[in-house]
C-alpha cells in the first residue's frame, strides 16, 4: 500500500470536527501533487498519547511503510506541537518525527522559537508532508490557509540569508507575525548532522532532519498571520500569571537559566568530571569555558514565544558588523561541550564563533561535534592519516580547522563529502557545492 491509500485509511477514520476545545487540525499535504487534506486526531489518540511527540509517533506508526528507506518521499516528516503549546508559558515547543536517515531508527526532534505556536494559531496541531516535491518549494500558511510556492530564489541559502529573505519577501516580521521552518544548503545537500532550523538558533536536530525535508525538496514552512489569543485560552489566563510566577521563583531559573541559560551546566560538569573531552578519552577540561567567561559577549536573553523564562543568551563577540559570525543567538551548554572540550578547543571566543557558524550552516552542534570528534581520535591514532583528509592535519584545539571543516560538511566537500548512510545524491537531488 503507498503513502496516498495509507493516508486515505487514516483520514477515513478521522474526525472532522475538534475533538476538544484547543484542538487543531492535522494538515496532511502531498508535495509532489501539491495537494492538502485535514482532519482532527481521535479522541482516544489525544488522551491515550497526549499531542505533539505522542501523536507524531501515532502517525509515523500507522504511515510508515518500513520496505522503504529514510530519504523516500513515502516516509512522512511529521510537525506536531502539544495540546497546551501556545496557550501555558513555557508550552511553546514543538516536535518533528520521521524515520531517522542518520541512526535508521526513530527520527524525533524537539526545538522552540515561535513556529509550535504560530503553526497553533492558524488552526494546526500537526503537519504530515510526503511526496517529493517536482521542484524546490515553500508552504505558506496565512490564517490558516495553505499555499505552495516555488523556492527556487532561497535554494542554496544558508539561515541568516534565508531568513533576511523571506522577511523580506513575504512582508513579514519575526517573532510578530511570522514564524518559519526551513532547511540550509546542508540540509539541500542531504547532509545527515543537518537539522530543521526554527529561529535565528532553534533546530530541530538529531537524526538528519534537515535531509530527510531536502529529500522532500521543501526549503520552508512559513507562516504568516497575526499574533492572536487562541480564544479557547482566555480562561486559562489567571492561571499562566500563576504558572509565570512559580516558574520565575524557582531558583535554577532565577539564577541561571534566566541570567546565563544552559551554559551554566559546564562548571558543575567540569568539577564533577562529566565531560565528554577529545572524543570522550577524557573527562574533564578548563575552567576557560565556564559561563562567567561568557558574560562580556552576552547582551541579553532572548525566549521563544511568551515564555517568561527568556533561557536563550545572545552573542556579541564585538568585531564589528562586518563579521556575518561576530553576533549571534547562544550557546547552549550542548554546543560549549560538543566544540569545547570535545574537540580540544579552550577558547570561549572560538566556541561562540562556531556556534554561530553551525546556526548559520544549519548544522546540528551536537552530531556534528561528535562527527566531528571521531574523525580527530582517528586521526589521532593513526587511523585516518593525511592521505584520508585531503592534507588536512586534523589536531585537536584547531578552531580555524574545525570552521573550514562545517564548510566543506554543508557544501559536502572532500573530507566533509565523508557520511554513513547517505549517498552523494539520492533520489536525484540536487548536491549544490559551497558559493
Ligand atoms: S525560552 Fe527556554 S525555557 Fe522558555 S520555552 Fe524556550 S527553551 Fe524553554
Amino acid at each position: 500500500m503507498g503513502i496516498r491509500d495509507r493516508v486515505a485509511a487514516l483520514l477515513a477514520e478521522m474526525p472532522r470536527e475538534p475533538q476538544y476545545a484547543t484542538q487543531g487540525a492535522t494538515l496532511f499535504v502531498d508535495l509532489e501533487r501539491r495537494e492538502t487534506q485535514s482532519a482532527y486526531a481521535p479522541l482516544a489518540v489525544a488522551r491515550a498519547l497526549l499531542g505533539g511527540r505522542g501523536a507524531n509517533m501515532y502517525y509515523l506508526y500507522r504511515l510508515l511503510d518500513e520496505s522503504k528507506t529514510p530519504l523516500d518521499a513515502e516516509v512522512p516528516l511529521i510537525f506536531g506541537s502539544g495540546p497546551l503549546t501556545g496557550l501555558v508559558p513555557s508550552a511553546a515547543r514543538g516536535n518533528c518525527t520521521s524515520w531517522s536517515p542518520d541512526s535508521g531508527v526513530l527520527m524525533d526532534c524537539n526545538a522552540g522559537d515561535y513556529f509550535p505556536s504560530f503553526l497553533r494559531m492558524n488552526g494546526f496541531d500537526h503537519i504530515v508532508l510526503y511526496g517529493r516535491a517536482p521542484s524546490w518549494s515553500l508552504i505558506v500558511i496565512r490564517e490558516g490557509r495553505v499555499a505552495f510556492e516555488d523556492a527556487g530564489a532561497y535554494v542554496g541559502m544558508d539561515n541568516i540569508d534565508l531568513r533576511d529573505a523571506i522577511a523580506r519577501d513575504l512582508g513579514g516580521v519575526w517573532r510578530r507575525n511570522m514564524s518559519m521552518v526551513s532547511i540550509t544548503r546542508a540540509g539541500e545537500n542531504l547532509v545527515l548532522t543537518s537539522g530543521i532550523m526554527g529561529g535565528p538558533k532553534a533546530i530541530y536536530a538529531r537524526g538528519g532532519p534537515g535531509a530527510k525535508m531536502g529529500s522532500l525538496q521543501l526549503k520552508a514552512i512559513v507562516t504568516l498571520s497575526p499574533t492572536r489569543e487562541l480564544p479557547s485560552a482566555q480562561p486559562y489566563k489567571p492561571y499562566n500569571r500563576h504558572i509565570a510566577q512559580k516558574l520565575l521563583g524557582t531558583s535554577v531559573v532565577k539564577n541561571a537559566l534566566s541570567v546565563v541559560g544552559t551554559p551554566f551546566l559546564y562548571k558543575p560538569s567540569r568539577i564533577l568530571g562529566a565531560m565528554g573531552t577529545k572524543n570522550n578519552q577524557e573527562t574533564t577540561w578548563t575552567d576557560a569555558l565556564d559561563a562567567q567567561h561568557i558574560d562580556q559577549y552576552r547582551p541579553g536573553m532572548e525566549g521563544c514565544f511568551r515564555c517568561p523564562v527568556n533561557c536563550r543568551p545572545l552573542n556579541d563577540l564585538k568585531t564589528g558588523e562586518s563579521d556575518r559570525y561576530g553576533t549571534g543567538d547562544g550557546p547552549e551548554y550542548v554546543t560549549l561541550g560538543k566544540f569545547g572540550p570535545n574537540l580540544g578547543i579552550d577558547s570561549v571566543e572560538a566556541v561562540i564563533r562556531l556556534n554561530n557558524i553551525c546556526n548559520d550552516l544549519g548544522l546540528d552542534t551536537a552530531s556534528m561535534g561528535s562527527a566531528l570528534a571521531w574523525a580527530f581520535e582517528l586521526y589521532q591514532r593513526g587511523i585516518i592519516t593525511s592521505a584520508d583528509t585531503g592534507g588536512l592535519a586534523l589536531t585537536w584545539g584547531d578552531a580555524l580547522l574545525v570552521e573550514q571543516l562545517l564548510f566543506m560538511t554543508s557544501g559536502r566537500e572532500g573530507l566533509g563529502t565523508c557520511s554513513p548512510t547517505a549517498p552523494a545524491r539520492w533520489n536525484g537531488a540536487t548536491i549544490r557545492s559551497k558559493r
